[in-house]
């Protein structure tokens, strides 16, 4: 599909008053900003001032948090660390040696947080599990030591005051100050929506539900998950840098672990996948801290009902619940909903481009899990421009071999080739980006995305727009998207589901679910197409159209491996059928040759082929129903 092909852009499924606030509301957002931002100007108190500038501060440590949480899916809680290393060197810097100009501190600041981010993101990250989680909580627990240990610099217990800042020169006032945290607060959120409203945010969502769908994208998780959590590092670092010129004085009983706690209640009580979310929570907590003494008196109780309260009732924050809420007054058609869907109202018009399918070599499979020998000496070929099937009873080692050749397992014996790339022992993301794209026996798809952004991810791990062309919105950026949406419009249009462009992808019905993962898989322009249980759960008319699609990746050239139950599709469809049964190969051939295969009919019916083809359908359905829930 060329990127300029003439796209009728569907209508964006909801309407009205809603659709234009939530379309404009970077820009409310915005003006809100602006309006804060000058507020000293427009009689705002001292008090008030202040009560802003702590919001402020405390919001970017929760979206620090927010960011490595909600979107790397790792609970470290260090924002108080990265907090405390800015405040320091900022204060460091400006006793000892005279340096307050503001771009300087930044920079500095900046590649603070970038180092340490570095230092302990790569081997928490490495160790897996919970061990960056378990890293980022022991920074927090020996700070006050390396206060102490670096007392020379940070002055101990006593603490260190710090020179106001200043801005080329010219010293910035107490009003100086405010407009530079207020202003910072601005900045860093706009650059971070650039951010998560693109591509990359979309693939940070990928990544936080489902780790397996990203390496399958030809993502790197380890590679993306230690950029979101350097990337968290930063708001906190500047927020101690500002926090040191708001009081001019910092000490050690600022860097608790009761501030970490309250970073992360702000972070649960505004919703971590949230981006004004941070804001919100926040704002809460600021206030709630000033206004009630009780608050200050049970400071780390009230954390804790926080922080369960957000557990068990809005696990997305209060943002999160705003939009529960919004999705039931839909539902109660107080507010417009999208329109109910049905897949493939027509079929696909237009033929794919041609694909450079290369052929697929399982030399000697074996695998075994422990003592259990899932597969054993298994050889198959799967031929460019042909579709080759794979059947068998279930637990015969059919997604057992799927997911070898796509990464997710490596053969215990024997090497899969893809053309001349030795593919077996690769990681994940390598094979996706090897050209191997698979879809999944339940479709795996991500909340918070609309299809057409969905069907984009695809393309995320050649897409070559930089993350800094992203937050700074620049025309490459902007080409970037055009191609993304227009080659997207363009592969739903082929499936038939162009109607759902605009809909939230995991509220679509499954059928639809699977064509949109058909869609996804093909914006990869993989080589190697493989479809595992494909056909299970769909209506007639859904399968119509999937049939379709199979055979047009085949008449473009693509190499496509079906693992399929369904049989009389099986038949209708495939070029060349693989029977597997108890990790073995039992039968190769034509869709005819594998009817007539006494070998087979005995494998399923148990008789000598007396019996008939119909009760292998039925054998085959039968198995097809329990295995659901599988990859
Ligand atoms: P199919 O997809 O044909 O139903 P599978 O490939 O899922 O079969 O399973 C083949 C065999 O391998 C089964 O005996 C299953 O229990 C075993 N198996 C599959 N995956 C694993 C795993 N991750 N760990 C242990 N055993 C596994
Ligand atoms: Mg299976």
């Amino acid at each position: 599909m060329s990127a300029d092909s003439a796209v009728v852009r569907p209508p964006v499924t909801s309407s009205g008053l809603f659709a234009k606030v939530s379309r404009f509301r970077g820009l409310l957002m915005l003006a809100l900003g602006l309006l804060v931002l000058l507020g000293p100007y427009l009689g705002m108190s001292g008090y008030l001032a202040r009560t802003v500038m702590l919001v402020g501060i405390l919001s970017l440590l929760t979206s620090g948090l927010n960011i490595v949480l909600g979107y790397a899916g790792e609970l470290a809680v260090n924002q108080v660390f990265l907090y405390a290393v800015g405040a320091y060197v900022t204060a460091y810097l400006g006793t000892a040696h005279g340096i307050t100009d503001v771009p300087l501190i930044f920079g500095i600041v900046i590649l603070a947080a970038l180092v340490i981010g570095l230092v302990t993101g790569i081997p928490g990250l490495r160790l897996g599990g919970w061990s960056l989680a378990m890293v980022a909580f022991f920074m927090v627990i020996i700070l006050p030591s390396v206060v102490q240990v670096l007392s020379k610099y940070t002055g101990g217990p006593l603490g260190l005051s710090t020179p106001l800042p200043t801005l080329f020169g010219r010293d910035l006032g107490d009003r100086g100050v405010y407009v530079l945290i207020v202003a910072t607060v601005i900045i860093w959120f706009a650059l971070a929506r650039n951010l998560i409203l693109s591509a990359h945010g979309n693939a940070f969502l990928v990544l936080r539900q489902s780790p397996i769908l990203a390496e399958s994208l030809g993502i790197s998780v380890f590679r993306l998950k230690l950029i979101v959590y350097v990337i968290s590092a930063v708001p906190c670092a500047l927020g101690g840098a500002l926090f040191a010129w708001l009081d001019g004085f910092i000490a050690p009983d600022t860097f608790t672990f009761a501030m970490a706690l309250s970073v992360l209640a702000a972070s649960m009580f505004g919703g971590a996948t949230s981006i004004y979310g941070a804001l919100v929570g926040a704002f809460l907590l600021q206030y709630g801290q000033q206004q009630l003494t009780v608050f200050a008196q049970l400071e780390l109780v009230i954390y804790g009902v926080f922080l369960l309260a957000a557990a068990l009732v809005f696990r997305n924050g209060l943002t999160g619940l705003f939009r529960t809420l919004v999705a039931r007054a839909r539902h109660r058609g107080w507010l417009p909903t999208a329109p109910a869907l049905r897949a493939a109202e027509q079929p696909p018009t237009t033929g794919l481009e041609p694909i450079e399918g290369r052929p697929l070599s399982c030399r000697d499979i074996g695998k075994n899990f422990g003592g259990n020998q899932a597969l054993t000496g298994v050889s198959i070929d799967a031929a460019p421009g042909r579709i080759t099937a794979l059947i068998g009873p279930n637990g015969s080692g059919k997604t057992t071999l799927l997911n070898l050749m796509c990464g997710f397992y490596t053969p215990s014996a024997g090497s899969i080739t893809l053309g001349d790339t030795t593919i077996s022992g690769l990681k994940p993301f390598k094979v996706a980006r090897a050209g191997v794209a698979r879809t999944f026996q339940t479709p795996m798809v991500a909340r918070g995305m609309t299809t057409r952004e969905f069907v984009a991810s695809g393309r995320y791990s050649q897409q070559k727009v930089s993350m800094l062309a992203t937050v700074l919105r620049l025309p490459s950026f902007r080409r970037g998207v055009r191609a993304d949406d227009s080659e997207a419009l363009a592969l739903l249009e082929l499936m038939g589901i162009a109607q759902t462009a605009g809909t939230e992808v995991s509220e679509l019905p499954l059928g639809t679910r699977r064509l949109a993962e058909v869609a996804r898989a093909l914006a990869a322009r993989p080589q190697l197409f493989l479809f595992d249980e494909v056909a299970s759960g769909l209506d007639p008319a859904d399968l119509d159209s999937l049939e379709r699609a199979i055979r047009a990746i085949r008449d473009a050239g693509g190499t496509v491996v079906l693992v399929e139950h369904n049989f009389p599709l099986v038949l209708k469809v495939s070029d060349t059928i693989h029977v597997l049964s108890r990790g073995e190969l039992i039968a190769t051939g034509t869709p005819e040759e594998i009817q007539r295969d006494a070998r087979v009919l005995e494998e399923y019916t148990g008789s000598s082929g007396a019996e008939t083809v119909a009760g292998l359908e039925a054998d085959l359905e039968v198995a097809g129903t329990d295995n659901e829930g599988g990859r």
